[in-house]
């Protein structure tokens, strides 16, 4: 087990959050982030545009069969033997969140005002709760954070709540550059995947671990530039094809499947899959991500103490918020003594 490199002070802004979500959670699920973590993430760069991303990929109304044009692949050789530098531009560009919404591909379609200020990406991406629509996502948030040019790629659903400090300080322990793979393992297993080879249509067998996607995960900068030649440019997509599994799982095929490196699993991350009411009371602020059970399983939600009753807050987010950041000013004033 190695040390992490110590690594200099990160700051809020080397962060990109990309906050996956979909036209119908907008009301439901967003305003709540939006009130909660969202807020704070945007609060603590003071009062210039937030530097620090809450990127929203959200789609376009009406189903589009090809999103996006196929990026030619490479031959399976050079994905078993990655050469030389990825193609990228990696200039240092500090990403600069413009006020309307930046389109994917040259777009006539109006600018939508939304209120996170104005970092909603138009995606281009399907409405469709698909393989390849949510890959198309994937593939969308990849490239905005490449473009961005910061240290740190974090995922998250629109079901998580991210603690923004518990976020930094872990991040803190590792170098950018080295590859650093963080999240939490969906199995206590690898998951074996037929891979499909291009061409010749022979099918090889891989194995590797992926960190779950509704827990959110993170990819440092260094890993996520090797990751290009199969992650770039809409070519996630064609990656996914591949092993024909989700997003999430793409990202750990390219990661261990592809380039050898290793997820680092990490209990700081937290989805619905997992029974939350065992995290105890006491640790649930120091976790990174959290989530919660919704209308199918109401009762799954982290138990936590505080101004707000279940029905108030059903899914604890905003107690848990108020524990975080007291002095947000809908919370309950706390009396002294
Ligand atoms: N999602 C999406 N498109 C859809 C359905 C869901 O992008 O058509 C996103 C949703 O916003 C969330 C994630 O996928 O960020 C997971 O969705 P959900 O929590 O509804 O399902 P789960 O897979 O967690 O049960
Ligand atoms: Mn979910």
């Amino acid at each position: 087990p190695r040390r992490p490199a110590p690594a200099p002070r990160l700051r809020p802004d080397d962060v990109f959050i990309a906050v996956k979500t979909t036209q119908k959670n907008h009301g439901p699920r967003l305003g709540l982030l939006l009130r909660t973590w969202i807020s704070r993430a945007r609060q603590q760069v003071g009062l210039a545009p937030d530097p620090r991303l809450a990127l929203l990929p959200r789609e376009d109304p009406a189903p589009d069969p090809s999103p996006r044009p196929p990026v030619p692949q490479a031959p399976i050789l050079q994905v078993l033997h990655p050469r030389g530098p990825p193609t990228l531009r990696t200039s240092p560009s500090p990403w600069t969140p413009s006020p309307v919404p930046i389109p994917m591909t040259p777009s006539p379609r109006p600018p939508v005002p939304h209120p996170s200020g104005g970092h909603v990406i138009n995606t281009n991406c399907s409405a469709v709760h698909t393989r390849q629509a949510l890959c198309c996502k994937m593939s969308v948030e990849y490239d905005k954070f490449i473009e961005s040019g910061r240290k740190w790629f974090c995922h998250v659903d629109d079901d998580n709540y991210v603690n923004p400090k518990g976020l930094l300080q872990l991040l803190a322990t590792f170098s950018p550059s080295q590859d650093v793979y963080l999240g939490r393992p969906s199995l206590d297993h690898p998951i074996e995947a037929a891979e499909r080879v291009q061409g010749g249509g022979t099918v090889t067998t891989v194995k590797f671990w992926f960190a779950t996607g509704g827990a959110g995960f993170c990819l440092s900068r260094g890993l996520a530039l090797k990751m290009s030649p199969w992650a770039s440019l809409g070519s996630f997509m064609s990656t996914a094809e591949r092993v024909r599994l989700p997003d999430d799982c793409t990202v750990g095929y390219i990661v261990e499947g592809l380039l050898g490196a290793r997820l680092l699993p990490s209990s700081l991350f937290h989805s619905h899959l997992e029974n939350l009411q065992r995290l105890p009371p006491d640790a649930v602020l120091q976790q990174v991500t959290l989530s919660y059970g919704g209308p199918d399983n109401p009762h799954n939600v982290v138990n936590v103490m505080g101004g707000f009753s279940l029905q108030q807050d059903p899914t604890r987010f905003k107690s848990v918020h108020c524990l975080l950041y007291p002095d947000t000013d809908w919370c309950p004033v706390h009396k002294q003594s």
